[in-house]
């Protein structure tokens, strides 16, 4: 994962470096650094944890120069240490390097390179990549274009995923970048450039952003810039305007980002709906479906490709498509699908979801489709980025960045929007207008509803209150409310680090079962449809091997005393909606729940928002 940010400019580099940190946190927060050109040296800060710690360490030491890079990190090879941290030098110390990726073969060019005698500092395969161009910059000792080629040829060597920007001693006015796998944008500002992992870096720095397609390599040189492919042809650069790509976010009164999150989301759901039903109000119109209607109106299978809670949104949405639309609908994770071959089918629709829409197996899922021939849909919360880029077409979220790492209203959204899919589609197909207007007042109902189960949360505060002492959870729901139970536990997991599993309410007896005891709290989701009956049984069943249990059940179905210690009330709604209503007080209680163990929900340990390796 990571965040990289490099400035080159007519300023003082540092300033816009650190804050260009702070925005790419999300992206990871094991350590940071920041590396600027001297003159004659380069002037390194790297300190373990927060960015906080690097913004006090650099503040003690002002630096006066116009070049530099910087980069948080999310470890995946070596430990979280100093040595460890980016931006590494090479042995000659003529190079710096910020790498966002995994290099695959760093084992082997890290034997080669020491078989020349280089030395090595830290445990990551980023020094390997930076020795690699400084090794190769040595060899070519007479070349004109000494520099890029260094940079091109080792590139070339590397298998694995990269974005990087690269300095050299002996260019004090270039900076380069190059991608393949992870995202990289060029900022172009006033009297600064800048090179990214994602626009919100430079957002109020930079006027435009040129985003570079995987195999491109931009040399900034001065208050110029100019794009190649890795092999060295020249490419196109294509700006778009900052102010529409990314938006500053206050946290407000809140505690925290997830809080904010959590309680913006009637807000955020009238956005995601807004605009987007037919005239004739049976019938969901999503723009970005359009001049695909005849192939999604012949489809014969959906395969959804997404990771995490994202996923569990899809399988909601596996239930939902197939209920409205009869469409047979598949959800994979997408960083099985793919590395599995499964049949080739024509008629097949890929639909990948991804808040970020930088989610490097998710992508790789999609550009596996895409080799098959197989028409992609993206569902994305972030305007331009590489899902939206690199899928036939799709639908945006439209929820407002989301910070907290824990996804909340993403979730609700990706449902809503495959709510509105599965209308769409069904409507194409036989879902009669009476059913269709059905759902289309309930979805339009939404945001109200969620707002009524909102104003409970101090409800739900006394329930985490009562169960925080548990290490161990189990959540049980059934049909599209089964997902939902997933994302339960997830959520609880991600920020409170107690242990929780979801399961089909009826696959308790199946195994589960054998963990009830008094410690180990169940929480049923109960449907409000002819199945609550079984779902109470299955509560009595825990009750029964003295677990406590919590229902969250609809206003008007009857919990019987013996069935649940607890009950949490759900306004009673339309099927296709529900699921999105159940997981609220979930969320609430992970929250809770993590807050009173002193927990810092938005940045939970050893995770990151945007998942950017595979
Ligand atoms: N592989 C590099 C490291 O461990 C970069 C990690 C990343 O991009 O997440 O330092």
């Amino acid at each position: 994962m990571c965040g990289i940010i490099g400035y080159i400019g007519k300023g003082l580099a540092q300033e816009s470096l650190i804050d260009g940190l702070r925005r790419l946190e999300y992206r990871g927060y094991d350590s940071a650094g920041v590396a600027f050109h001297e003159g004659n040296e380069f002037c390194m800060s790297r300190e373990t944890g927060r960015v906080q710690n690097l913004a006090d360490s650099v503040q003690k030491n002002s630096s006066q120069s116009s070049l530099g890079i910087a980069h948080t990190r999310w470890a995946t090879h070596g430990a979280v240490t100093v040595p460890n941290t980016h931006p590494h030098v090479s042995h000659d110390g003529k190079f710096v390097m910020v790498h966002n990726g995994v290099i695959e073969n760093f084992g082997a060019l890290k034997h080669f390179l020491s078989g020349k005698g280089i030395e090595f500092n830290s445990e990551t395969d980023s020094e390997v990549l930076c020795n690699l161009i400084a090794y190769n910059y040595s060899e070519l000792l007479n070349e004109k274009d000494r520099l890029i080629d260094a940079v091109r040829i080792a590139l070339a060597q590397c298998r694995g995923a990269y974005g990087i920007a690269v300095l050299c001693l002996d260019y004090s006015e270039t900076m380069i970048g190059a991608r393949r796998g992870s995202p990289l944008v060029v900022g172009l500002g006033d009297d600064a450039n800048f090179i990214a992992s994602d626009a919100s870096a430079f957002v109020g720095r930079a006027k435009e952003a040129v985003f570079l397609n995987d195999g491109e390599l931009a040399i900034l040189k001065g208050t110029d810039f100019r794009i190649t492919t890795l092999e060295g042809q020249e490419a196109k650069a294509v700006a778009h305007p900052v102010d529409q790509i990314s938006e500053e976010v206050e946290i407000g009164d809140f505690d925290s980002f997830m809080e904010k999150e959590i309680y913006e989301q009637p807000t955020a759901l009238k956005n995601t709906l807004r605009g987007r039903f037919g005239d004739d109000g049976t019938t969901a119109k999503l723009g970005g479906l359009e001049g695909h209607e005849e192939e999604l109106r012949n489809l014969d299978r959906i395969i959804f490709v997404a990771c995490g809670t994202a996923r569990h949104a899809c399988m909601v949405g596996e239930y939902l498509i197939e209920r409205l639309a009869r469409v047979p609908v598949e959800v994979e994770h997408a960083s099985e699908f793919r590395y599995r071959n499964s049949p080739k089918a024509e008629k097949s629709l890929v639909i990948a979801v991804s808040q970020s829409g930088e989610t490097l197996d998710t992508l790789e899922a999609v550009r596996e489709a895409k080799t098959k021939g197989l028409l992609t849909l993206g569902i994305t919360n972030v305007v331009g980025s590489s899902l939206a880029r690199e899928t036939d077409g799709g639908v945006y979220q439209r929820v407002g960045p989301e910070i907290g790492v824990a996804s909340t209203k993403a979730f609700s959204s990706q449902v809503c929007l495959c709510a509105m899919l599965g209308l769409a589609l069904g409507r194409m197909r036989d879902l009669s207008p009476m059913d269709g207007q059905g759902i289309v007042e309930a979805l339009n109902d939404l945001p109200d509803l969620v707002s009524r189960v909102l104003q409970q949360g101090e409800q739900i505060r006394e329930l985490a209150l009562k169960y925080s002492k548990a290490e161990h959870l189990l959540f049980m729901g059934r049909q599209s409310l089964y997902p939902v139970a997933l994302e339960g536990a997830l959520k609880l997991k991600e920020i409170s680090y107690a242990h929780a599993e979801g399961y089909p309410a009826a696959e308790l007896k199946h195994g589960p079962i054998a963990l009830i005891n008094p410690e180990c709290p169940s929480i049923f989701i109960v449907e409000g449809s002819e199945l609550s009956a079984k779902t109470i049984a299955n509560m009595q069943e825990v009750k029964a091997r003295q677990g406590p249990v919590l229902a969250i059940a609809p206003e008007g179905v009857e919990i019987p005393k013996e069935a649940a210690d607890d009950v949490f009330r759900l306004p009673v709604a339309h099927e296709v909606v529900r699921p999105i209503l159940a997981n609220l007080p979930l969320q609430l209680f992970a929250y809770h729940f993590a807050r009173l163990r002193g927990l810092d929900v938005d940045k939970p340990r050893n995770l990151a928002k945007s998942v950017t390796v595979e």
